[in-house]
C-alpha cells in the first residue's frame, strides 16, 4: 500500500470512484483480470480488480505489472 495521501488530488483522496475518464490504463493483467490505473491529475497509481480498486506503489505496480511504462 502507498502510505501519502499528500499527493493526491481530492477525487484519489475520496478513493476510486467516477468520473473514471481522470484515469489512464496503464497495464493488464490478463489473469486477474486486473488493471493498472493512473490518476490524470495526480498520477496516482490504483490496482483496480474485480471487485474493487487499491492504491498501490510504484515499486508494487512495477512488480505486479512488469511491463507497464510508469
Ligand atoms: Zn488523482
Amino acid at each position: 500500500m502507498a502510505n501519502s495521501l499528500e499527493h493526491l488530488c481530492e477525487a484519489c483522496k475520496v478513493g476510486y470512484h467516477a468520473p473514471f475518464d481522470r484515469f489512464e490504463k496503464l497495464a493488464v493483467e490478463e489473469k486477474g483480470p486486473a488493471f493498472l490505473m493512473r490518476c490524470k491529475y495526480c498520477g496516482a497509481l490504483w490496482y483496480e480488480g474485480l471487485h474493487s480498486a487499491d492504491r498501490i506503489s510504484a515499486s508494487e505496480a512495477h512488480r505486479i505489472f512488469p511491463k507497464a511504462d510508469l
